[in-house]
């Protein structure tokens, strides 16, 4: 231990790791517990803040640690990471540096739902963000004063004495309610009655005090000083992994090992003290393949885009790519799919799954992130499914099956792979497994992430009922700017600052926090566009625009270089805007000039030949990219250029810069449905009150753009109002719109 603790001991004047408190002050202004992604963005948040931090965490050596898939990014997830970099958070700038294969996902739809995704190599990302936590390297992020960061594991927290803590409505109570089927109104009037409990608590809450912990370096146990306190330990709480019907207690497995990181036993204790409503999730992670004994050939090549998106803001307006797609050095992945053999092996083997597997309801597992058995069995009518083969690094033969999580016993696991194209000779490096963990009910949480009953405990990440990376880090800058500035007041004998809180209509980290506190969850929550109402404006292209001046007046972006970045992207912005609009086209332009869209020509009427719409009228057509506008712009333009005397001043014609191309181009072919979207939502709002017909049928024939799984809520719950409806999980607020319209048209 001491030789690993020895090479964080090169300290520099922006952070340090410090191996003992024995000897030091024991007192903080914020403690964040759990050094995954929540904790990291939290304790950073925080540092920015002005507040004293210490992050203290079991191991030292697992900071940055992928415990599951080697990426970052994805459809929805792509927007908190850009999102969390606006407001100067770590997660974009670490991925941009360790990442080894980029990919746009969904390129061919709009630019709203467009998201950025890297691939990492496990190795580097863990190596970046110690460098950067432990070592204080500059990776672009601005430095982190005030943080220490120290290897020891809490074991419980202290409150002032005499301080009574309002317990809150138990989760079973309401998973009872969920299962009955008895109505989400009872939900609602719950959540509505701890809102009051909480008005009503508000005088005497309970403080936090500090917290106790085991040192690792002493193995000694220290109390420390700190009246605010994030809890942020993933699946830890009293965590339990499984294989088969091997069960055993743990966190989650050492990277790639048979170590198992110990489970957090005592913090549950303390919460279930407190009288937090807690319940059990689980979520699953798939076997790891020896890429030496794949066959390459047999699987379809999935290559890295070039040039490579950054996640970086301050990159993007550079108009850079993240540095390993700058030296070319990515890689490729694979494509392989089950079939109906594999099928064959995952319903056979059902029983040998861990007995909550389908099989009694506990632990519920993630929806949108399911087991192979959950999807062969939810999609009996599929015979195959797409899995992603995905090198786990630059120096490393192992290798990730994306979508196979499935803890059955090894040798089921290894059948399985064995069964799909290019892994009939695989080898399993270490075997897939399920990790069942307790979380709070987040609706025991007010917007900033502080719990209801203790002043000055906050949580973030996945104990709060969310899964994934990026919506732990999401949670942790939210946390760890609010406790941070509220904390650094305090110190500093200022006036409690205003909560730092992001809208609904601000960012999907507003989304995600909104619909955690208010609804709760009862699955593993997931982010994904659907469920932002506004997610035409709240787009990954332009979220240093919402958010990064926002951050700044909070004190949390304390970087200049991100607000001179934002300020020169946005005068771009305008500018390129501006030009679409100032610059006329002719249809004969268009049409004679290689622009082959049919609505634009259909829009002319015969015999107007020649008349004149804007740059910006034409990108607003269907199918009409801004590419295809400026090509023809140039063209226009250098005709313009050959016709003018020397005395006329020429210039070139610059096609807009890639570090504003998408937000162009976005904001133009996205004004009139953002007017309109805003107008619906509004109408929406009004009509809260509004009944929904008794009578009402909720089938897919008459409803096609709602989900199979908000039909089957809304039959079930049937809601007698608006109000109610929109307290349904899983309902995105779309489908409320499109239910309103529909009622509208029923009445
Ligand atoms: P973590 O990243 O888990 O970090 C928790 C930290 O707290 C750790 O550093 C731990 O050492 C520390 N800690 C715990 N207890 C204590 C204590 N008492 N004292 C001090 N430190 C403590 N995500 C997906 O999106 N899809 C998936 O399919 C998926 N599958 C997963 C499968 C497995 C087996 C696991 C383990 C995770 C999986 N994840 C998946 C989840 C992903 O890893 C998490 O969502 C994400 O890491 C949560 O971040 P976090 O910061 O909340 O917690």
């Amino acid at each position: 231990k001491s030789s690993r603790i020895s090479k964080f001991c090169h300290l520099s004047q922006n952070s340090r790791a410090i191996t003992s408190l024995q000897s030091q002050s024991k007192s903080y202004d914020v403690i964040v517990i759990g050094g995954g992604h929540a904790g990291t963005e939290a304790a950073t948040a925080s540092a920015r803040s002005g507040a004293r931090t210490l992050l203290l965490t079991q191991k030292v050596s697992t900071l940055g640690e992928l415990s599951c898939n080697p990426s970052i990014g994805g459809i929805g997830k792509g927007h908190l990471v850009r999102e969390i970099d606006a407001l100067q958070g770590v997660m974009g700038e670490i991925a941009d540096a360790s990442g080894i294969h980029f990919r746009m996902l969904n390129r061919r739809k709009g630019p709203a739902v467009r998201g950025p995704r890297g691939q990492m190599d496990r190795d580097l990302y863990k190596e970046n963000m110690q460098d950067y936590l432990l070592r204080g390297a500059d990776l672009g992020i601005a430095g982190i004063e005030n943080l220490d960061v120290l290897e020891a594991s809490a074991e419980d927290l202290l409150l002032d004495e005499g301080d009574e803590i309002e317990t809150l409505a138990p989760l079973a109570d309401i998973a009872k309610i969920e299962a009955a089927g008895s109505g989400e109104e009872e939900r609602l009037r719950k959540a509505k009655s701890l809102s009051s409990a909480e008005a009503n608590a508000s005088s005497r809450r309970a403080r936090i005090k500090g917290v106790v912990a085991i040192e690792s370096e002493t193995d000694s146990r220290i109390e420390i000083e700190s009246k605010t306190v994030i809890l942020t330990t993933g699946t830890f709480l009293r965590g339990v992994l499984m294989i088969g019907h091997e069960r055993y207690s743990g966190g989650r497995h050492l990277r790639d090992s048979e170590e198992v990181e110990p489970p957090s036993v005592g913090l549950a204790l303390t919460l279930e003290r407190f009288g937090f409503p807690l319940g059990r999730l689980k979520t699953g992670t798939p076997p790891r393949l020896d890429g030496r004994t794949i066959d390459w050939d047999r699987c379809n090549i999935q290559p890295s885009e070039r040039p490579a998106q950054p996640f970086s803001h301050i990159r993007q307006s550079r108009g850079e790519q993240p540095p390993l797609a700058a030296a070319n050095t990515l890689i490729n992945c694979y494509q392989t799919a089950t079939n109906e053999a594999t099928h064959k092996l995952v319903m056979e083997y059902a029983h040998l799954l861990p007995q909550y597997d389908g099989m009694d309801g506990k632990g519920n597992g993630p929806r949108y992130c399911p087991s192979i058995y959950k999807k062969v069995e939810r999609f009996a009518e599929r015979n195959s499914h797409n899995s992603f083969l995905e090198p786990e690094g630059l120096n490393s033969h192992i290798v990730y099956p994306n979508g196979m999580s499935g803890p059955y016993p090894e040798e089921i696991q290894r059948q399985i792979m064995r069964s799909m194209k290019g892994l009939e000779k695989v080898e399993i490096i270490r075997p897939g497994y399920d990790v069942e963990y307790d979380f709070v009910n987040p609706q025991a949480l007010t917007h900033t992430l502080e719990t209801k009953s203790i002043a000055g405990l906050y949580l973030a990440g996945q104990i709060c009922g969310t899964t994934g990376y990026e919506e732990a880090g999401a949670q942790g800058i939210i946390a760890g700017a609010n406790a941070g500035r509220a904390a650094y007041a305090a110190r500093i004998g200022e006036n409690a600052p205003l909560p730092f809180v992001l809208g609904r209509d601000e960012a999907y980290i507003g989304v995600l926090i909104d619909d955690l506190v208010t609804k709760g969850t009862l699955e593993p929550y997931r982010m994904f566009t659907s469920r932002a109402e506004y997610r035409i404006s709240l787009r990954a292209d332009n979220a240093d625009l919402r958010l990064t001046r926002k951050g700044a007046e909070y004190g949390l972006v304390t970087d200049p270089e991100r607000l001179a970045a934002l300020d020169m992207r946005e005068t771009l912005i305008t500018d390129n805007v501006e030009r679409l609009r100032d610059f006329k086209l002719f249809i004969t332009d268009w049409a004679s000039r290689g622009g082959d869209d049919l609505s634009f020509a259909a829009a002319d009427r015969p015999g107007s030949e020649g008349r004149k719409k804007s740059a910006e009228e034409v990108l607003g057509m269907p199918h009409v990219t801004l590419k295809d506008v400026e090509d023809i712009m140039a063209i226009v333009h250098s005709e313009e250029q050959t016709q003018k005397t020397y005395s006329d001043e020429a210039y070139a014609f610059n096609p807009t810069p890639s570090s504003v191309y998408d937000t162009v181009e976005a904001s133009v072919k996205y004004k009139s449905y953002v007017i309109r979207q805003e107008k619906d939502i509004e109408s929406w709002r009004k009509a809260q009150g509004v009944k929904i017909p008794p009578t009402i049928i909720y089938h897919h024939s008459i409803m096609p753009t709602f989900s199979k799984e908000e039909i089957e809520k809304l039959d079930r719950f049937r809601p007698n109002t608006f109000a109610e409806a929109s307290q349904i999980s899983g309902l995105t607020p779309q489908s409320l719109v499109y239910l309103y319209h529909h009622v509208m048209r029923l009445n």
